[in-house]
């Protein structure tokens, strides 16, 4: 393993391709030529290749000197003198089922089993499909020609409109200057609907015909007018002639950028218009918000290098709120922001070893890692959402449009953004942003009164073990008093006279204001009982950080649950769904505190059950016409919390619509159907229930009621059930790769189904990974477990079986956090799951 490895752009600038690709399907495989021009730097050129065998390779028309090394995915190829050079290279290669480079994805048709071709490229897999300079920065322009086995009714996608076809052949128009990872295509019988922005770009979603032709509506709408908004808000016309978004059964991300052709897992694209819930709406809009943002932001304007990932995927993970709050505002998206994003990268942000933002990339193997959604996407996401709340919007989209003029086509890395938006706003963003991009972790601002002065101090936020730290941050304080609404640049800060604040303010002191900033506060016992006191006249989103903000230092140990555990019912009447998404994720923590079927766990069902009453005679279980956004977010939340509390009246209830919709269950309302479902497991649960349900999933086509069941059917109690849904997650007929974290993890969730689904990871970890070790999902197999465990000998086998695997490159960060996470829960139990049970006990009406 290398210390440092080779750029190949070092030794030759890629100017333009044209790629051959001829795709057999019967066969599993393609056979390519491509020919690339461009200027070799060095005599001794290196060339991308992943799993290619190459049959020849000539230099200027002559056959050339040259071998393939595979430890660095590469051919070395000898060239007579530097300059313009033109590499002619044949090959051929296998399709693979790893979800990367080309590969088929299956499903059936009325009992007729199909497949779509299609490409997963970033971050390093296009050298899988043909030979190239794949690093983001070696762009180039391309001319693309497909031939597959081709059966009548078929179409294929590109990036760029088909030109014509010749000799089998669909030739693509030439591409702009782009980069490797964001080259796509696939085909196969499809469906699509397609329309017309303002602005003249074509707009298109397609999908396999195994779905309803509606499923395509929502995400049309959305795709047209947020392309619509981006050209609009970042005042840069989209690039290209179409933007196509293509849903496909087998994807491990979520959504794929690739320029002109995004590609979806279906549930991220494609729902029923008539029976989907909001959280499923708002899910698909975001996600194709985002992919449309990274249009201009990553493929218009791509990272340097793998290392500044957090500039695409950060920006994109902002924008993808900014664009779906102006096309729907009566969503209030920054709400799931809020309840999402923050929470998120709070939790993992506060663990030692967790890697920063901006992350050096030393190994190749690395940059699979580098997609930390937490960090990479959320943190990441946070930092901009506080810059932009320093700078404004108007600074933002004047300094955007400029960096847009100076950067497209091209490359940049974090400072060229800054550049921008200082020159904008006329204020020092790098510095602010430098602290916690470089950095990683948070501080938390300890507030206290000293010799009458209200005085602040930052320190690093941890839970669990940790070395010491000394970082600092600037931190933007938005506090509400005056004094202490600035940049916080030192260690300590002396805001003032504390008795003349509080009455010239009239208010209790409080930092952090819209919760814009990534920080969290530490109020001392006397400050803290003071906004409590005057809680009623606190907005939601302060409420949602007031409790968020003392759960993270119960975590932490600052702090305990015992002291947020009466509280609760304070705030149990508030009809917002960022209060009751806060009670919510307490009462989930507090699950760990109990044990399963224990009388501790009685108790904590009982509050559980007296904090949502209120709110389910309210709302009860089905839409009505005049239900606010609110109540329809907040439903399934109380809802589930009644069925938790194994509350009779809602067992019975959830019990009866079941029956009703026996024959139908898709049509369960959708807000409450994988409750439904996982209520029918829980409670009327048998082998043969298991066994229809597992035959409704496989015919299944509705994405959000597929993953409904994904979620519920794991939580059978049966134990020759259990041993069948083991056996079932290597058969991919039935559970697909890209499924089967969802599927392990609903598994582990499950009291009686864990030892199953720990054995299995264990003595299966080959298999895991052989098919998954290249894709996105790999570290879900270390991160799940992680976050399940509870128990000290949990602990001693997490450690005794991955321990072996620590110094594997893609696996390190994940095995060290991981640890750290259980045994950090452990000891949180340890230490306070007598007085987190007297409090619950204290709690509730005996
Ligand atoms: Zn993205």
């Amino acid at each position: 393993m290398a210390e440092e490895f080779t750029h190949f752009i070092t030794t030759f600038v890629p100017e333009h391709y044209a790629i051959e690709l001829d795709i057999n399907r019967a066969t599993k495989t393609f056979g390519g030529h491509t020919t690339i021009t461009g200027e070799a730097l060095q005599t001794t050129v290196l060339i991308h290749q992943r799993g290619l065998k190459i049959g020849s390779v000539l230099v200027n028309g002559q056959p050339a000197k040259y071998h393939v090394d595979n430890t660095i995915d590469g051919i070395v190829i000898e060239v007579p003198t530097t300059g313009i050079v033109t590499f002619d290279i044949d090959y051929t290669a296998t399709l693979t089922d790893t979800l990367m480079g080309i590969y088929p994805s299956y499903y059936e048709v009325d009992g007729i089993k199909k497949q779509v071709v299609l490409t997963q490229f970033e971050s390093s897999a296009a050298r899988e499909a043909f030979p190239s300079v794949d690093e983001p920065e070696a762009k180039a322009i391309f001319d693309i020609a497909i031939k597959f086995d081709e059966q009548p009714g078929e179409t294929i996608l590109g990036n760029m409109p088909e030109i014509d076809v010749i000799d089998g052949y669909h030739r693509f128009a030439t591409t702009v200057r782009m980069s490797t990872y964001l080259i796509a295509f696939g085909f196969g019988e499809l469906q699509g609907k397609t329309i017309t922005t303002t602005s003249g770009v074509q707009v298109g979603v397609f999908a396999t015909k195994a779905h309803a032709p509606a499923e395509l509506d929502f995400s049309l709408d959305i795709a047209k007018r947020s392309i619509e908004f981006f050209e609009e808000y970042y005042q840069t016309p989209y690039p290209l002639p179409h933007s196509w978004q293509l849903a496909v059964p087998d994807f491990s991300f979520g959504a794929m950028e690739n320029w002109g052709l995004v590609i979806y897992r279906e549930s991220a694209l494609l729902l029923d218009p008539a029976n989907s819930s909001l959280d499923t709406k708002h899910r698909v809009a975001t996600v194709v918000a985002h992919e449309l943002a990274h249009q201009w932001f990553g493929d218009l304007v791509t990272m340097k290098w793998w290392d500044d990932l957090w500039l695409n995927e950060s920006f994109a993970n902002m924008m993808e709120y900014v664009a779906i709050d102006s096309l729907q505002p009566d969503w209030n998206i920054w709400e799931s922001f809020q309840m999402g994003e923050v929470p998120m990268s709070l939790a993992r942000d506060a663990t030692d070893g967790v890697q920063s933002v901006h992350v050096e990339v030393k190994h190749p193997d690395e940059v699979n890692t580098l997609f930390d959604s937490a960090i990479v996407y959320a943190k990441g996401a946070r930092m901009l959402v506080m810059a932009r709340a320093m700078i404004g919007d108007a600074a933002l989209r004047t300094g955007l449009k400029a960096y847009f003029a100076k950067h497209k086509y091209g490359n940049t890395i974090g400072e060229d953004l800054w550049t921008e938006l200082s020159a904008a706003s006329g204020q020092d963003v790098n510095a602010v942003m430098q602290t916690y991009l470089e950095q990683p972790g948070y501080p938390v601002v300890d507030v206290q009164v000293e010799e009458g002065q209200l005085v602040l101090t930052q320190q690093q936020f941890f839970i669990g073990a940790h070395k010491d730290s000394n970082r600092q941050w600037q931190i933007p304080l938005n506090g509400n008093y005056v004094d202490a609404a600035g940049i916080m640049t030192t260690q300590k800060l002396v805001v003032g006279d504390y008795a003349k604040l509080r009455k010239a303010a009239g208010e209790p002191f409080r930092l952090n204001i819209g919760n814009n900033s990534h920080f969290i506060v530490n109020y001392a016992d006397d400050l803290l009982a003071d906004i409590i006191e005057h809680a009623d006249d606190l907005d939601d989103i302060s409420k949602l950080q007031l409790l968020a903000d003392m759960r993270l230092l119960a975590e932490g140990q600052q702090s305990s649950y015992a002291k947020i555990v009466p509280l609760l019912k304070r705030f149990a009447d508030s009809e917002s769904i960022l209060v009751q998404q806060a009670i919510t994720t307490i009462i989930g923590n507090l699950k760990k505190f109990v044990e399963p079927e224990s009388s501790a766990e009685k108790r904590l069902q009982k509050l559980t059950g007296e904090l949502s009453a209120g709110q389910v005679t309210r709302l009860g279980w089905t839409a009505k016409a005049d239900d606010t956004n609110d109540d329809t977010r907040v439903r399934p939340l109380v809802l589930g919390a009644a069925l938790y509390a194994e509350n009779e009246v809602a067992v019975q209830k959830s019990h009866n619509l079941f029956a009703a919709n026996r024959e139908n269950l898709v049509s369960l309302p959708a807000h409450a159907r994988a409750l439904i479902l996982r209520n029918e497991i829980v409670n009327y649960g048998s082998f043969e229930l298991f066994e229809q349900l597992l035959d409704i999933y496989k015919h299944a086509t509705d994405p959000s009621f597929k993953t409904d069941l994904s979620i519920a059917i794991p939580y059978i109690s049966d134990n020759q059930a259990i041993e069948k849904i083991v056996a079932l997650f290597q058969d991919n007929s039935v559970v697909k790769p890209q499924d089967l974290p969802t599927w392990y993890n609903a598994l582990l969730g499950n009291a009686k189904g864990q030892q199953a689904a720990w054995d299995w990871a264990r003595k299966e970890w080959d298999w895991i990974d052989e098919k998954l070790g290249g894709s996105m999902n790999y570290t879900a197999f270390v991160k799940l477990p992680a976050n399940a465990f509870r128990t000290k000998a949990r602990l001693t086998e997490f450690k005794a079986f991955f321990a072996p695997k620590l110094a594997q490159p893609n696996l390190t960060r994940e095995i060290t956090m991981g640890t750290e996470v259980i045994a950090s829960r452990v000891e949180l139990i340890a230490n306070q799951a007598v007085e987190v049970n007297a409090a619950i006990a204290k709690a509730i009406t005996e």
